[in-house]
Formats: C-alpha cells, sequence, structure tokens
C-alpha cells in the first residue's frame, strides 16, 4: 500500500510518517530528510540546494523527481509500502509520481490530508524550533519566520491544488490535523 501526506509545513506529515514506520513496517520517503542529508553531506547537488530550502522556497521539480525515481526503481523494494512525506509538492511533481508508480507497477492507494489551522502551524513550527534549540540540538535553518512565510506561500501557491487533482482523481481522504498525535494517528489508520 502506497500513501501520500499532504499538508502544509507543520501539520504533522513526519510525525505521522513516522508513526506508520514503526507500527505498518512502511518506508518513508521524505524528500526533506534527503534534501537535508544533501545539504549536510555537502554533494554538489546539496550545495546547489542549500540556500534555496534555508530561504524556504521549493527546489526544482527535476531534483526531488530524480530522488524519489532513485528510490522507488533502486531495487530496495517497497516493504510494506511508500509514504510519501512532502512529496508531491507541484502539480508535475504528481504527474511524475504518477507515471513512476505505474511504470513500476504500483498503484497510490490513498492521499491523506493533514488539515490544520495557518495559526496553529505557526505556533508548531516556532515552538519546534524553540524546543530544539532548549534543548541544545540544532533548529532547522528554515524554522523561522522569515522562511516560514515563505514556505507558507509556496505550500498555498503551489502545493494546496494538489488537494483538487487528488480529489478529482478519487483518492484524497481528509483528517484533522489538530487533535493529539495519538487521535490523528488513529485517524490515519482508520483510513488504511
Ligand atoms: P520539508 O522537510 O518537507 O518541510 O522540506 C524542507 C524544504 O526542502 C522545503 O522547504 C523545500 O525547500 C525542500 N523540499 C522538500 N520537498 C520538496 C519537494 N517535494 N519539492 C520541492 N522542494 C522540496
Amino acid at each position: 500500500m502506497n500513501i501520500i501526506l499532504l499538508g502544509p509545513p507543520g501539520a504533522g506529515k513526519g510525525t505521522q510518517a513516522e508513526r506508520l514506520v514503526a507500527e505498518r513496517g512502511m518506508i518513508q520517503l521524505s524528500t526533506g530528510d534527503m534534501l537535508r542529508e544533501a545539504k549536510t553531506s555537502g554533494t554538489e547537488m546539496g550545495k546547489r540546494v542549500a540556500e534555496v530550502m534555508d530561504r524556504g522556497d521549493l527546489v526544482t521539480d527535476e531534483i526531488v523527481i530524480g530522488l524519489i525515481r532513485e528510490k522507488i526503481t533502486g531495487g530496495e523494494g517497497s516493504g510494506k509500502g511508500f509514504i510519501f512525506d512532502g512529496f508531491p509538492r507541484t502539480l508535475a511533481q504528481a504527474d511524475a509520481l504518477g507515471a513512476l508508480l505505474e511504470e513500476t507497477g504500483q498503484t497510490l492507494d490513498h492521499v491523506i490530508e493533514l488539515q490544520v489551522d495557518d495559526e496553529v502551524l505557526v505556533g508548531r513550527i516556532v515552538g519546534r524550533a524553540e524546543a530544539a534549540a532548549a534543548a541544545g540540538q540544532p533548529v532547522r535553518a528554515d524554522d523561522n519566520e522569515e522562511s516560514l512565510k515563505i514556505r507558507l506561500m509556496e505550500y498555498y501557491k503551489k502545493t494546496s491544488p494538489l488537494t483538487g487533482y487528488y480529489y478529482a482523481k478519487g483518492d484524497l481522504k481528509g483528517v484533522d490535523g489538530l487533535g493529539e498525535i495519538d487521535q490523528v494517528a488513529s485517524d490515519v489508520a482508520a483510513i488504511l
């Protein structure tokens, strides 16, 4: 079973993906994590995307589609299924994912939108940065107010049309992302 977790930054996609990995043995494919890894390991691509990411803009479709293609066709298998977390983020990426899955004889089973209020999002992200700083952990370079504004705008301009896209395909399910983590997880489980 392959699923997409859709929703703005701070909606809880990563948190819910981790639960699904632990509880169901699914494989989390987070393009954000892959890009941050490339950034820290200082690969050519990592250097190219660093500034764009820190600013809060989206990196090019070509780069992220390439990363996902590698994972899907890389022969590592799909375990109990893929969780696409933070991908797709544009209509071009959504089309590319559809083609990749078809090419590899796989299906997309559910697109789950984590629905949250904008005010709450901003609070969560600021909270995430403060908690990391207080614990002496590294704060994400894009977890600051300025980058957050750009990330939200990128979401509304480029990613939010995907809810219409997947609704029209008949794949979209909505979950209230404002509840406790356990509640959201059980709503997600009910869909799966
Ligand atoms: P995330 O961890 O999902 O919030 O992603 C962090 C940053 O990585 C985003 O703000 C973008 O700069 C970049 N990024 C992650 N996934 C994508 C994607 N699918 N398309 C374009 N940029 C992405």
